[in-house]
C-alpha cells in the first residue's frame, strides 16, 4: 500500500470473477468480450485484463487504437488473445495495428481500403469487424451504405489483405424500459437484416455482436455470438431505474477509501469550504478527506453525499474542493471525536459498511455510475486483492 497517498481504490478481483460467472449465466452460449477501455472503467486496464484472462476471457475490447496497442503489450504472453478496437483517426498507424493482430472495426469503404493497403505494407492479413449503424448514429455504415462496404470487403478478402471476422453494432437504448424497448427492437431487426446481407455476400462465418451489458442482461434476442461486457462486469447496473445492482446479483468491485488527514472541532456558526454554503449548526467535529475533484470526486455531489466508517454514516458538508472535502463527524462524546485523524473512511463501495455506492454518488451528482468510477484519476493508487 502506498502510504504517501492517504487514499486508495481497493479492487476486489474475486468479485470480478463472481460478476463474470453471474453474467455468463445470462446465456451460456454467448462468448464474452471484456470491455477494458478507459483504464478498465478506472479499475486499471492491464490488471483487470490479466485477471479476466485468468477467469477465462478470450476477447477484449478497448475504444481507442492506442489503448489496444498498449493492451497487446500488456498481454504479450498471451498472443492468442483477441483485442477489438473501434476508434482511430484517418491517419492512424494501421500497419502497426495489423502487426499487433488487433481486430479492427471498419465502418466504410474508405477505411477498408486504408486497412487493406496497410495490410499489404505489413505483409499480413488484417482482421476486421464490419460496423453497422443500426440507430446509434455513431460508428458504422448506415444500412443503405452497407452494400458498398460489403463489396469492398469481399474484394479485399479475395485479394487476401483482409479477413472479415465479425459484424457488429451498438444499442443506444438497451438499458431503457418503455419506449426504449421499441427502439431496441428496431435496432435488432436492422442488425439482423445486415447480418443476412453479409451472409448472402458470402460472409458465412462471422462473429455477430450487438449487446453491451444492457443487451446481455435485458435483451436475449440481441445476444448473437458474443456480448461486450462493460459496466456489469465491474459490478454495477447499466441502469438503476431498470434494475438495481443488488437485484442483478452483481458486486461492485471497486471500493474507494481514504484516511482522514485531520479532525478538528469547529464552533457553531463556523462556515465550511468555498462559498460558506454550509455552516456548523452546533459545535461539531469536522474530518478532512484527502480526495477532491482533481481525483475525480464529482463536485456536483457536494452536500448530497456521505462517507462511512464502521457502519456509521457521516454527511459530506460544504463544497467539494480540488484535493479534499469535509465531512461532519458530529459532536462526539465529551472531548473525544467520533473518528480520529488517520481513521479510514469509505467514500464508495458495495454499501456493506453503510458507504454510498457508485449509484448513490451518481444520483447525488445527477450523472451515471459509469462516470463515477471512470472518472477516478490515476493519481489515486489502486490496490488489488
Ligand atoms: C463502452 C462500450 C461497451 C460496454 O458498454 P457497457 O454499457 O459498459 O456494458 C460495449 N460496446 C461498445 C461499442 C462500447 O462503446
Amino acid at each position: 500500500m502506498d502510504t504517501d497517498f492517504p487514499a486508495r481504490a481497493i479492487i476486489d478481483l474475486s468479485a470480478l470473477e463472481k460478476n463474470l460467472q453471474q453474467l455468463g449465466k445470462c446465456d451460456p452460449n454467448v462468448q464474452a468480450m471484456a470491455i477494458v477501455k478507459a483504464n478498465a472503467y478506472g479499475h486499471g486496464g492491464a490488471q483487470i485484463a490479466l485477471a479476466a484472462l485468468k477467469f477465462g476471457i478470450k476477447w477484449f475490447g478497448v475504444a481507442q487504437l492506442a489503448e489496444a496497442m498498449q493492451l497487446r503489450k500488456a498481454l504479450k504472453d498471451f498472443p492468442q488473445t483477441r483485442i477489438f478496437t473501434w476508434i482511430f483517426s484517418p491517419d492512424a498507424d494501421l500497419e502497426a495495428a495489423i502487426k499487433a493482430e488487433l481486430d479492427i472495426a471498419v465502418s466504410n469503404p474508405e477505411t477498408l481500403l486504408r486497412v487493406a493497403s496497410a495490410a499489404r505494407a505489413a505483409g499480413k492479413k488484417a482482421r476486421i469487424h464490419l460496423a453497422v449503424d443500426t440507430g446509434m448514429g455513431r460508428e458504422g455504415a448506415l444500412p443503405e451504405k452497407l452494400a458498398p462496404l460489403l463489396s469492398a470487403a469481399a474484394l479485399a478478402s479475395e485479394e487476401g489483405t483482409v479477413a472479415v471476422s465479425g459484424i457488429w453494432s451498438h444499442l443506444a437504448r438497451g438499458d431503457e424500459a418503455g419506449a426504449g424497448e421499441e427502439a431496441t427492437a428496431r435496432q435488432l431487426a436492422t442488425f439482423q437484416q445486415a447480418c443476412e446481407l453479409a451472409f448472402q455476400r458470402g460472409f458465412t462465418q462471422l462473429v455477430h455482436h450487438l449487446s453491451a451489458s444492457s443487451g446481455l442482461l435485458w435483451h436475449p434476442q440481441a445476444h448473437f455470438d458474443l456480448a461486450r461486457y462493460g459496466i456489469a462486469m465491474y459490478g454495477l447496473t447499466p441502469n438503476p431505474e431498470r434494475a438495481t445492482t443488488a437485484s442483478l446479483q452483481l458486486t461492485p468491485i471497486m471500493r474507494l477509501e481514504a484516511d482522514l488527514i485531520s479532525v478538528k472541532k469547529l464552533p457553531a456558526g463556523h462556515p465550511v469550504s468555498y462559498g460558506g454554503t454550509w455552516v456548523a449548526p452546533q459545535d461539531t467535529y469536522i474530518g478532512i478527506v484527502p480526495l477532491g475533484y482533481a481525483d475525480g470526486i464529482d463536485r456536483h455531489a457536494s452536500g448530497k453525499i456521505w462517507v462511512a466508517a464502521n457502519g456509521q454514516k457521516y454527511p459530506q458538508v460544504g463544497r467539494i474542493c480540488m484535493d479534499q472535502f469535509m465531512v461532519d463527524l458530529g459532536s462526539g462524546e465529551e472531548d473525544k471525536p467520533p473518528l480520529a485523524a488517520g481513521a479510514t473512511v469509505r467514500v464508495w463501495g458495495d454499501g456493506s459498511q453503510g458507504e454510498p455506492t457508485a449509484d448513490d454518488w451518481a444520483k447525488a451528482a445527477e450523472t451515471i455510475n459509469y462516470t463515477i468510477v471512470t472518472g477516478l484519476n490515476p493519481r489515486v493508487p489502486r490496490v488489488y486483492i
